[in-house]
């Protein structure tokens, strides 16, 4: 009797002595990448996913240049690079084709096929530390517990914790996929965005001969969630052949909704109750004209991982700060992907025109300074990261 008491007080002393690991609910790019971090940084971590695996879908993803610092601590950025492409030259074009603006990037972002990029941060994790078909809520684990909810825009947290934050509804509902298909070298390497008639279709290089594309349409009475590529073709029926063309070969056709939650909503709320912290697109969803929801989890995850690793602050001390520098570089670029989705849809012909307009006029400069908030770096030891551009943000 006193021998198994010895043992039971020895247990939960050696239990208590042993660090934890982090319970990550969620594992899209937010939990994938958070368990990344923390594994990086010696930290144990379970990952659990509502599905039955871990995967996304053949789409597109966009990696900015403030990530690659990132990837390389996380050894990935070479295997990132060799999936994908660098995207050097940015064009708007008309429905003919004919350019309206090309730039030179300074900075050329990476663009990946996405199912690639999780297999690879998938293939790092410890397999037996991810849960799959484990449906979690942050009640089912013990208040001790540092629990991450990493459950993406529908946040099954955030909807306990604030019931009246609601999702901002873009009122633009898009189409994307990849298509294997051998373009003109004028496409190589390249990002064309086919701007004008209230209408968007993009075609970026995604690696090889893979082509990632997406059409965003502005909602109307007739609207339908068709994934009927005759459908969509019809859109653009008046456009360069080389539109229908891509979307005819593209082996699968998804559809998403646009939304975000406007920073000025959450301004005041904390991302944290406890020992219990949102990130990624569970508290800050951005819509996609930007391409950057997902750099913007992994900075996010960049950042906890690091703080975490300094055993002496307390949890609310590294929530606390964690939401005051993450705000800092999320808001803004949430809010230029917002107004920049906004503006290139224009209902009305002349004010299409004074936009294709707008666009060949406005100075590189200008566009450079619109995407120098993506490209602030997020370190470990400063408020929100140097800028691309050498100042201090
Ligand atoms: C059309 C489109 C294009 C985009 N393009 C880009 C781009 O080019 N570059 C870029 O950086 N970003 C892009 N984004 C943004 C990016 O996709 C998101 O910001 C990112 O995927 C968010 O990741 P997440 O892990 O936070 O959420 P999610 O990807 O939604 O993952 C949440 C995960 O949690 C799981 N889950 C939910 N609830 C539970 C639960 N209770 N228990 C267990 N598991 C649960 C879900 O099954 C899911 O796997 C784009 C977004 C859209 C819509």
């Amino acid at each position: 009797m006193h021998a198994l008491r010895i043992w039971r007080i020895y247990n939960i002393a050696n239990n208590m002595k042993k660090p934890q690991s982090i319970k990550i609910i969620g594992g899209g790019i937010s939990g994938l990448s958070t368990a990344l971090a923390l594994k990086t940084k010696e930290i144990d971590y379970e990952i659990y996913e509502q599905n039955s695996e871990i995967t996304y879908e053949n789409v597109g993803l966009g990696i900015s240049a403030n990530i690659f610092p990132i990837l390389k601590e996380w050894s990935l950025l070479d295997k990132t690079r060799e999936i994908g492409a660098e995207i050097k030259n940015f064009h708007f074009v008309d429905q003919n084709l004919k350019y309206i603006k090309s730039f030179v990037m300074d900075k050329p972002p990476l663009s990946v096929n996405r199912r690639l990029f999780y297999d690879l941060l998938k293939d790092r994790l410890d397999k037996e530390k991810i849960h799959l078909n484990s449906q979690k809520t942050v009640a089912e684990f013990s208040q001790n517990e540092i629990v991450i909810s990493a459950d993406g825009i529908n946040s099954t947290t955030r909807k306990k914790v604030y019931p009246q934050l609601n999702l901002r509804d873009s009122n633009q509902i898009l189409w994307r996929g990849i298509t294997q298909i051998n373009l003109d070298h004028k496409f190589k390497n390249s990002y064309h965005d086919f701007v004008g008639n209230n209408l968007r279709f993009a075609i970026i290089h995604s690696g090889q001969n893979y082509y990632s594309w997406y059409i965003i349409k502005e909602k109307d009475k007739t609207e339908n969630r068709t994934l009927d590529g005759e459908i969509l073709k019809s859109y653009f029926k008046n456009y360069n052949p080389i539109v229908s063309e891509v979307i005819e070969k593209s082996k699968n056709i998804y559809f998403s909704e646009v939304f975000d939650i406007s920073p000025n909503k959450r301004k005041n709320l904390n991302w944290f109750v406890s020992n219990n912290l949102m990130i990624g697109d569970a508290i800050h969803p951005t819509t996609p004209n930007m391409a950057n929801g997902a750099c913007l989890a992994m900075e996010d995850s960049y950042l906890l991982a690091s703080l975490l690793a300094d055993k002496k602050a307390s949890t609310e001390t590294i929530f606390t700060e964690f939401q005051k520098r993450r705000t800092k570089k999320i808001n803004p670029v949430t809010n230029q992907s917002w107004w920049f989705g906004k503006m290139l849809h224009q209902k009305n012909g002349v004010m299409d025109y004074l936009l294709k307009i707008g666009i060949k006029t406005t100075p590189k400069c200008l566009f450079d300074s619109i995407y120098s908030n993506v490209l602030i770096e997020t370190t470990k030891n400063n408020i929100v990261g140097n800028r691309a551009d050498g100042r201090e943000s």
